[in-house]
């Protein structure tokens, strides 16, 4: 594959853009692809090369590189009428009220611009209605580049995990292990009247997919609910990915307080929400006194394309199609690494696949999932899931990043680079995409 357009186009990015890019995980190694346009599940790049796409812009793309017509009707539409006013429109309503319909912890939502911003403003109104300011966080969890959750180690030793943050943000942020009853129940006990939220992912996808043991969340649900703290799942990316229109608070079945939403809510546009009972998120001013504002908040362009994207799916076999290639990819991978790669374990669910290049807990494979995981036989792990961060923390990410992920782009098939990052099936892949994607992991791996 030739890659000089995009060589050139990195040099001059690398004097302008810090880094060369716009968000530190683009900046892959040794120079990034740059990306002429998309054609349904594939991207295609300044040199004319082609890849079969599972980043899909981080997780927003639902149906890869081309949206169905009306959310394209709708984008132009709107793009055209405006594109926006600082007035409120009628598709934010209608977009908000299609959320609460379908969405079990909301009532009623704040539309903001990003994850981060969701989440940023979820952390205070927790502090806001509670009057505490401690807030518990997952191990290996992500909540977007926001100074209280860029927190690491652990209850008793929280520090910030980049440059720029004063340390006195980490005195009232605790991570725990995920799905460590224990762990939850004894921060709990000691600090447990100055917690005002926890704030998990229900599945943890930036950190090689982790999922929760039987009862964890509802364990999370009970010690939130008895010690008058709120929980906050954030949904940016399990939102409308997995457990369909119902999120993965549906499929798991436990409600939280608030919801954050990011990514598929906003079709492809830059977009974010704080969803839950109306009395919390009520108040967020102007109703309540949580102060949260925004220029480009509810932005018409964005809600038509969320909108548009949500009521298609609700329409069409899109959860089916997707979930369906998601097992399809996973099953292959499984029986690929059984073969040829058996330290190595195939993590995800619905939509979401990521192949961890580690293995954690039995590797006795016809013990298939008896160990807690509320994962079935499908998922491809055979009883090996990991359960914490840390289970996958002594992944070899070098090996992946530099050997694996260049080894599959030079197949044509573009993974995320991070080792822990999800990887999406949209709703344009094939079976014969599938197909082939298995051929490159057979090479590759
Ligand atoms: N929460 C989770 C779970 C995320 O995965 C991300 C981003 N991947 C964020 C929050 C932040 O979202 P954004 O990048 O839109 O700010």
């Amino acid at each position: 594959m030739r890659h000089d357009e995009s060589r050139a186009l990195y040099d001059r990015a690398l004097s302008v853009l810090a880094g060369g890019v716009n968000s530190s995980v683009r900046a892959t190694k040794p120079y990034p692809f740059f990306v002429e346009r998309g054609d349904g599940a594939h991207v295609i790049d300044a040199d004319g090369n082609r890849y079969i796409d599972y980043v899909m812009g981080y997780g927003p793309l639902l149906y890869g590189h081309d949206a169905p017509d009306p959310v394209q009707a709708a984008v132009q539409k709107h793009a055209a009428a405006g594109p926006m006013y600082g007035a409120p429109t009628e598709i934010e309503v209608e977009h908000a009220e299609f959320v609460a319909r379908h969405v079990p912890s909301v009532e009623m939502i704040r539309f903001v611009n990003s994850g981060t911003e969701a989440t940023v403003s979820a952390v205070r109104l927790a502090r806001g209605v509670t009057g505490r300011d401690k807030i518990v966080i997952m191990q290996g969890g992500y909540h977007g580049a926001q100074e209280s959750t860029l927190v690491e180690g652990g209850p008793d030793d929280a520090h910030p995990s980049t440059a720029g943050i004063p340390s006195s943000f980490a005195d009232h942020t605790i991570p725990v292990p995920f799905n460590d009853t224990e762990a939850i129940h004894e921060v709990f006990e000691e600090y447990g009247d100055d917690i005002a939220a926890v704030m998990a992912e229900p599945i943890l996808a930036n950190m090689g997919i982790v999922h929760p043991v039987e009862g964890y969340l509802q364990t999370l649900r009970d010690v939130t609910e008895e010690y008058g703290s709120l929980l906050i799942f954030d949904e940016v990316i399990t939102g409308f990915r997995v457990g369909g229109l119902q999120c993965a608070q549906g499929k798991f079945g436990v409600t939280p307080d608030i919801t954050t939403f990011g990514k598929i809510i906003g079709g492809g546009f830059p977009v974010g929400a704080i969803g839950g009972k109306a009395e919390l998120i009520e108040q967020f001013t102007p109703s309540g006194n949580v102060f949260q504002s925004g220029t480009f908040s509810g932005h018409p362009v964005a809600m038509a394309a969320g909108h548009e994207y949500l009521k298609y799916a609700a329409e069409n076999d899109v959860y089916d199609h997707v979930d369906r290639l998601g097992e399809k990819l996973r099953t292959g991978i499984s029986d690929i690494l059984e073969d040829q790669a058996p330290e190595y374990t195939v993590v995800g669910s619905d939509s979401m696949f990521k192949t961890v290049f580690t293995r954690h807990g039995t590797s006795d494979r016809s013990d298939a999932c008896k160990n807690g995981c509320v994962q079935d036989e499908s998922c491809g792990n055979f009883g090996a899931c990991p359960k914490t961060g840390a289970d996958v923390a002594s992944a070899e990410t070098d090996r992946w990043e530099r050997v694996f992920w260049q080894e599959m782009k030079d197949q044509g098939v573009f993974l995320t680079a991070n080792q822990f990052e999800s990887q999406f099936v949209s709703y344009a892949h094939t079976d014969e995409d599938i197909e082939e994607t298995l051929e490159a992991y057979k090479e590759a791996l």
